[in-house]
C-alpha cells in the first residue's frame, strides 16, 4: 500500500539537512566526545516552578479534554502580551492556542494555501520550512536573503516572484542567520504583502532573544493586522521546548477556521499544559531575560574569539540562539567544513546548505553548551580552519 503523494513528497525525495547532526548523534552513541551545536535547544530544562504548576494542575484535575482553542486564561494572556508588545488591540478571539510552533506554521499555511499555490518563503530558512509548504500541497518559493546583504530580504526581490503567490513566511529573529530583520526590511516585506494581496506569516519564536536592534512585529505595521497571522511558542523564551505550547495570533475570522482545522487535528493542548504556560508567562521579561542570558553571554564570548583570528567570519549575531559563520575562506562548502570539522575535532555544527543555497558556504553554530565548552569548541573550530585556508 501506499503513501499518499502529498505525505511522501514533504522531503520531497531528498535529505532532510540533517546528516551532520545524525553522523553526531551515531558517534555519541559509540561513545565518542561530541561538542554538540546542532539544535536549537537549551541546555537548561524546563524551571522546577513550571513543572511544579503543570504537577499541580494535573493534580487538581486539568487533564480531560482542554478547550480547542485554548483555555481563555492563557488566550487572554497572550493577547495581553502581544497588545502591549506591539500595540495591536489583540483580544483571545485573536489567539488560537496550538501544541508549539511548529504545528502554528503548518496550520497558519493550511489555512492560507490552497493545493498549488505559490507560497514565498526566505532562503536561509528554517529547515522544516519547505516540507511544510509541501505538507499542505503548496509550490514553495524560496526568494533568497544575500550574505552580501547582511541577510536581510530585499522587497525587490520578493516583488520580483510575488505574482500569483498567496503567503509569504518571514522569520526574525532569524534562524539560522541570528539576524533580526530592520524596520526598513519588514516595511518592505509588508508593502509587498499589500501590493500583490500576500497573507504573511510571520514566525516569531525567538522573539526574546534580540541582542541588537529590536524586534518588530510586522502585523503591527499599517494595514498588515488583517493580513498576518504571527507564529509564537514558548519553547526558546520560556526553555518549555518538550511541553509543545504556542500560538497562532491572527484575525479572528481565520481564528475561527484554525479552531476548526484543531478540532479535526489536534483537538487542543493539554489543560495541565496550558496552565503550566500560564503561570510561566506570569513570571514576566526578568524570567525572559535569565532564559535569554546564557546565549546573549555566548555570543559575547565568540565576538571575543573570533575578533582574534580571520579565518571565518561571524555574520553580525543579532539574536537567537545561532551564529552564523563564513568558511568560505577556507574554499571549502559548508558541509564539507561541517563532516571535517566532526571528524577531527569532533564538533557538530550545521552546514548552511542545510538551510538553503543562501547560507552554502557557511555554518550554524547552536550557542547550547555551557560558557566553557563553547569557548573551547570555538577556539578548536578557529584552529581547524585556519589549518585549511
Ligand atoms: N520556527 C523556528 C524558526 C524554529 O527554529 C523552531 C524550532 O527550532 C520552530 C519554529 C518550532 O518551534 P516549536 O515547535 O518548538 O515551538
Amino acid at each position: 500500500m501506499q503513501a499518499s503523494a502529498r505525505i511522501s513528497n514533504i522531503l520531497n525525495g531528498g535529505s532532510d539537512g540533517w546528516d551532520v547532526f545524525n553522523r553526531a548523534r551515531d558517534m555519541i552513541a559509540d561513545g565518542v566526545a561530541v561538542t554538540e551545536l546542532t539544535i536549537g535547544e537549551h541546555d537548561i530544562r524546563t524551571a522546577a516552578p513550571i513543572l511544579q504548576e503543570m504537577h499541580r494542575a494535573a493534580v487538581a484535575g486539568h487533564t480531560g479534554y482542554a478547550s480547542i482553542p485554548g483555555t481563555t486564561a492563557l488566550r487572554d494572556a497572550i493577547a495581553e502580551r502581544v497588545s502591549t508588545r506591539t500595540g495591536v488591540a489583540t483580544t483571545r478571539d485573536n489567539v488560537l492556542i496550538t501544541p508549539g510552533g511548529q504545528s502554528g506554521l503548518y496550520a497558519a499555511h493550511f489555512a492560507t494555501l490552497n493545493p498549488g499555490d505559490r507560497a514565498l518563503f526566505i532562503d536561509p530558512f528554517y529547515a522544516t520550512y519547505p516540507g511544510t509548504l509541501r505538507g499542505v500541497s503548496a509550490e514553495p518559493v524560496a526568494v533568497q536573503a544575500r550574505a552580501n546583504l547582511a541577510f536581510q530580504p530585499r522587497a525587490a526581490d520578493l516583488a520580483a516572484v510575488a505574482s500569483g503567490a498567496r503567503t509569504l513566511l518571514i522569520n526574525s529573529p532569524n534562524n539560522p542567520t541570528g539576524v533580526v530583520y530592520s524596520r526598513a526590511t519588514l516595511e518592505g516585506i509588508a508593502q509587498v504583502c499589500v501590493d500583490h494581496d500576500l497573507w504573511l506569516i510571520s514566525d516569531e519564536v525567538y522573539d526574546t532573544q534580540v541582542w541588537e536592534g529590536a524586534h518588530i512585529c510586522p502585523r503591527a505595521l499599517p494595514g498588515m493586522a488583517e493580513r498576518t497571522l504571527v507564529v509564537g511558542s514558548m519553547s526558546k523564551s520560556h526553555a518549555m521546548t518538550g511541553s509543545r505550547i504556542g500560538w497562532v495570533v491572527g484575525p479572528a475570522e481565520m481564528i475561527t477556521h484554525l479552531c476548526n482545522l484543531a478540532t479535526h487535528t489536534t483537538y487542543g493542548v493539554p489543560g495541565f499544559i496550558q496552565d503550566a504556560a500560564r503561570f510561566a508567562l506570569d513570571q514576566g521579561l526578568d524570567f525572559e531575560e535569565e532564559i535569554a542570558a546564557p546565549f546573549r553571554r555566548r555570543r559575547a564570548i565568540a565576538q571575543a574569539v573570533l575578533a582574534g583570528q580571520n579565518a571565518v567570519v561571524l555574520v553580525p549575531p543579532q539574536g537567537a540562539m545561532y551564529l552564523m559563520l563564513d568558511v568560505r575562506g577556507t574554499g571549502l562548502s559548508g558541509e564539507t567544513f561541517a563532516n571535517a570539522l566532526l571528524d577531527a575535532e569532533q564538533i557538530a555544527v550545521m552546514p548552511g546548505e542545510s538551510f538553503g543555497e543562501a547560507a552554502a558556504g557557511h555554518v550554524r553554530v547552536a550557542m547550547t553548551v555551557d560558557d566553557g565548552r563553547f569557548e573551547q569548541a570555538l577556539r578548536a573550530l578557529c584552529r581547524f580552519a585556519e589549518t585549511i585556508s
